[in-house]
């Protein structure tokens, strides 16, 4: 697709395509920035593309503009390359070699920690050929890991650029620089020739905008790709990931970044950039001019706008989208449709019922409603909790349900849980059983 083909994008029916279309039309016009020239492959590149693209935790993909317009990867390989690491070594060894701090410098700034002669962090040029390098094998062997690594992110074989290899392996002098100072400082493993060329290789796979949408996707619902359903990484390395992304991933801008557009993030020279939005989706843009810190213009633009009109800021108060508890009833155990009037003796089955996504917050909220002081009877009642309508519980969250259902127990309610979801999440219930109405059959005969 053409730069020409994206300034005339026909309206989309698709009301997702529709935004991103809005926010590509807003910026499209913006000229500013410079293509690089350090790379002399990259400098060869139509100035004027403009793609996005957005992938859903659903597996939808959605574009606009020269979405599908291919450039070679550059930086944006370096967080899928330290997932990689992450899940081959482990944090600790990981940092023991590379650090996580901002570095607050350029992206090829020939700095390492005092001290320890790390790189600050694996999205500097430093840290990614360092983190490049602790991937296991030969040569050959560690690229075949990354290519392989990075295509189940981007859920399609990716093949590298030759030319931009071969332009970067003849220029790249400052990265050998670097390398052979890490190499000098006790922090770079092997060869600084070999490590700069399995670098310069990853930096040269060739991806698209949807690509580094799907590929931050994965990152976005823990590790797992939404289109092709592979768990790429775990949760907790994608977790890891997108942290250093948020702090580091933008250079000397990302604590601006941060504050703009509070998304993890990671750009690359050839004007594309990833960004995450966890459980959300993953955005991948590409426009080839530059700002001066090496992120592209109306890449960041975009970002920006798209943020502030999806309400994405990582710290932003979504609030709790429903009422936790949707249905808290004291009925009569001996008449299940009844009521029973308060202050009255007769056998009670205090009905619960929650619903939606049960993480820290609606869990706290759902204990307001299981204690003896707002009104669950002690001895001799019934407490059913039917979790029937609930569509997840995180381990905190049953870990809080379950130490609240333990002391009810204990106190001489018996309690009945309804769903299979719980019976692997609460054990401190009497019984469980899939359905409300199982659970009034088991009442019913306990009276009878
Ligand atoms: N291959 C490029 C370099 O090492 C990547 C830099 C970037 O994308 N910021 O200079």
């Amino acid at each position: 697709m053409t730069s020409e083909a994206s300034m005339v994008s026909a309206p989309s029916t698709d009301p997702v395509t529709a935004a991103l279309d809005e926010v590509h039309a807003r910026h499209v016009g913006a000229r500013g920035g410079e293509i690089p020239t350090y790379i002399p492959t990259l400098s060869l590149v139509d100035p004027d593309q403009f793609g996005l693209a957005l992938a859903s935790m659903n597996g939808n993909l959605y574009r606009s503009g020269d979405a599908e317009a291919p450039f070679s990867i550059q930086s944006v390989s370096k967080p899928f390359v330290f997932a990689l690491a992450l899940s081959e070594l482990g944090l600790d060894e990981v940092l023991h070699n590379v650090g996580a701090e901002p570095s607050g410098e350029a992206f090829n700034a020939i700095s390492l920690e005092e001290g320890t002669g790390r790189p600050d962090n694996p999205m500097v040029n430093a840290g990614a050929i360092v983190t490049s390098s602790l991937v296991p094998g030969d040569p050959a062997e560690k690229f075949d890991r990354i290519r392989r690594c990075l295509s189940a992110f981007a859920g399609r074989a990716l093949e590298m650029d030759e030319e931009a290899f071969a332009s970067e392996l003849e220029t790249g002098d400052r990265n050998r620089a670097l390398a052979y100072l890490m190499r000098g400082a006790g922090s770079l493993r092997s060869s600084a020739e070999a490590a700069v060329e399995v670098y310069f290789r990853q930096c040269s796979l060739v991806v698209t905008a949807c690509d580094l949408a799907v590929m931050a996707a994965t990152l976005a619902a823990g590790g797992t790709n939404p289109r092709t359903g592979e768990r790429v990484v775990e949760p907790r390395v994608a977790e890891h990931v997108l942290t250093v992304m948020a702090t580091c991933g933008m250079y000397d801008y990302a604590g601006e970044w941060l504050l703009r557009v509070g998304l993890p993030a990671k750009s690359g020279v050839s004007g594309c950039l990833a960004a995450a939005s966890p459980a959300q989706f993953g955005i991948g843009a590409f426009s080839p001019r530059l700002d001066v810190r090496g992120n592209s213009v109306r890449g960041g633009a975009a970002l920006q706008d798209l943020s502030e009109r999806f309400e994405l800021h990582f710290v932003h108060d979504t609030g709790l989208s429903a009422p936790v508890v949707f249905r808290s009833e004291d009925l009569s155990a001996t008449d299940p449709f009844t009521p029973v009037t308060p202050g009255s003796r007769e056998p009670v089955v205090h009905l619960r019922r929650l619903q939606g996504e049960i993480e820290f917050a609606a869990a706290e909220t759902a204990l307001d409603d299981l204690t003896i002081e707002t009104g669950i009877r002690e001895v001799g009642t019934w407490l059913l909790l039917d979790l029937s309508h609930v569509t997840r519980v995180n381990g905190v969250s049953a870990q809080l349900l379950d130490a609240r259902l333990a002391g009810l127990r204990a106190s001489g309610v018996t309690v009945f849980v309804t769903d299979a979801l719980a019976r692997h999440l609460l054990r401190s219930a009497d019984a469980e059983f899939t359905s409300a109405e199982e659970a009034w059959a088991a009442v019913a005969g306990g009276q009878a």
